[in-house]
């Protein structure tokens, strides 16, 4: 029987666990899986935390469903009937600038009512599709912040994209590259000339397919419905360890990763317990894999080591519905690093998800940090909560004494896909090739969303299953 160990107990490592499991029994394939997770608890950084009446997210609140990977798994899994879509508020995104919330607009039409880029930036918009934009530099990995430039204009690259590389990458546009973080658009430009040529083209297709009874992607929101549990996110780690019950060995903290005398690997761990491997799919962080296969492999540990990541702190505020003295209908806002606050957002948890806050009660949630300011991840608790305190005066004005307070610190918590991050891949591949067997997967690689883990989780499944 074929030994498989698989280390790291977050989504990537859970999913991996649970596709080669079924794959395998439906291949008819004699393995043997085990997870090795280092915390007392499987879920890496999804935790759904309750407390007096409220729901935080740790980490993610959630996945899209306009792609499939998630939800797939999770109709597999047999709990599709537990999940709960974000309402319609969640559509309405803001953006915080010059003093005031904007809402990012959905169209033409509202773009141009938009008060958030200024005249000569909405012309300097109006140039995309024209031959007056450079094309992409050829044989180079472009910066995020020199393709918002190119592309779009400064204003634009400040007050829309900087604010998204911050919202999904914790990211600094500035390092980032384009072809790793954002393939899609990317190849868009290259295939449709432009973006604004390529949302036209795309729409009309889509009416097409449409009209023809095809299965479209949902056009809620940017970029599908914002899905999870009414238990929290944390169900679906929950219930992928359920269901793998005795493969998964949590406080199994590994420490290398080595040649085996009878299989090709030996996994030892922190305790002194040691299991061999046929294959051993590395789901930790990069830089906690660099650790472990230092001694098997510098060339594989020296390159996971330059993937660098950004810290985080999510902080959570709990105030009575009459404490606000404003809207709170949408998803919540990103702020511009221009604007010189200290949070790079705040979530409206409890519009999206009603049952995140007690009746009559709302949950904010704020991130700070990030790769534009890394010394965050050092204030003290009160420092941080009189920040995020000032910060809300200014965008939302709320003066008033949170009722509830949580602060959530995650150092090295998001991998940064910077400029040069596709050679590393590159060179990775070329070195795994030297250790047939040994597998890399997780957000380090080639997506950090939830629905990138498990694709990428089905590729390590599909990977080691060829290999035994
Ligand atoms: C604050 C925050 C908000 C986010 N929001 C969203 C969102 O809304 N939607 C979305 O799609 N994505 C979001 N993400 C991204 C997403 O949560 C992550 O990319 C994803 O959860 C990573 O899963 P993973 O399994 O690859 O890694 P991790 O969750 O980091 O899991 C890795 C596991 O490896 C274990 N490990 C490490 N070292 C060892 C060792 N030596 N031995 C054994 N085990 C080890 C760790 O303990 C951990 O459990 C967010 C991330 C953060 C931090």
């Amino acid at each position: 029987m074929k030994k498989i160990v698989i280390i790291g107990g977050g989504i990537s490592g859970l999913a991996t666990a649970w596709l080669l499991r079924e794959k395998g029994r439906a291949a008819g394939k004699d393995q043997n899986i085990t997870l090795l997770e280092k915390e007392e608890r499987p879920g890496g950084k999804i935790r759904s935390i309750k407390s007096d009446g409220y729901t935080c997210e740790w980490g993610p609140n959630g996945f899209l469903d306009s792609k499939p990977q998630t939800l797939d798994l999770c109709r597999a899994l047999g709990v599709e009937q537990n999940l709960h879509r974000s309402n319609d508020n969640a559509r309405k995104r803001f953006i915080f600038s010059g003093g005031e919330l904007h809402q990012l607009p959905d169209g033409a039409a509202a773009f141009l009512r938009s008060r958030l880029i200024s005249w000569p930036g909405k012309l300097r918009l109006a140039l995309e599709p024209t031959p007056f934009i450079a094309s992409p530099p050829a044989g180079v990995d472009e910066t995020l912040a020199a393709f918002g430039r190119r592309r779009l204009g400064g204003e634009a690259l400040d007050k829309l994209i900087a604010p998204m590389v911050s919202g999904i990458f914790a990211g600094d546009p500035e390092t980032m590259s384009l072809v790793s973080c954002f393939p899609r658009i990317a190849e868009l430009e290259r295939e449709y000339g432009g973006l604004i040529r390529a949302m036209i083209l795309l729409a009309k297709k889509k009416k097409r397919d449409q009209a023809e009874g095809k299965i479209v992607s949902s056009a809620a929101g940017p970029g599908g419905t914002l899905t999870s549990f009414r238990e929290g996110i944390q169900y679906l780690p929950d219930a992928l360890a359920a269901s793998l019950g005795d493969i998964v060995r949590p406080g199994s903290a590994v420490t290398s990763v080595s040649k085996g005398a009878d299989t090709p690997y030996l996994v030892t761990c922190r305790d002194g317990s040691e299991a061999a491997a046929d294959v051993v799919i590395m789901a930790s962080p990069a830089f906690a894999a660099a650790e472990m296969l230092a001694g098997l492999d510098g060339r594989i540990a020296g390159i996971l080591q330059q993937i660098p990541y950004a810290s985080m702190t999510v902080v959570c505020f709990g105030y009575s519905r009459g404490q606000i003295g404003r809207s709170l209908d949408g998803f919540g806002y990103l702020i511009p690093k221009k604007e010189g606050l200290s949070t790079l957002g705040t979530l409206w948890d409890s519009s999206m998800f009603e049952n995140r806050a007690p009746e009559g009660k709302v949950l904010l949630r704020s991130m700070m940090g990030g790769a534009c300011f890394p010394e965050y991840v050092s204030l003290s608790d009160d420092e941080i909560v009189a920040r995020v305190r000032k910060d809300l005066s200014l965008t939302m004005g709320i003066d008033a004494e949170p009722e509830f307070i949580r602060v959530f610190r995650h150092p090295q918590a998001i991998p940064q896909y910077t400029v040069g991050h596709g050679s590393r891949l590159q060179a990775l591949a070329e070195a795994l090739r030297l250790q047939p067997g040994l597998i890399l997967t997780g957000n380090s690689y080639r997506g950090i969303g939830l629905n990138d883990c498990v694709a990428a989780a089905e590729r390590a499944a599909d990977e080691a299953l060829a290999q035994i």
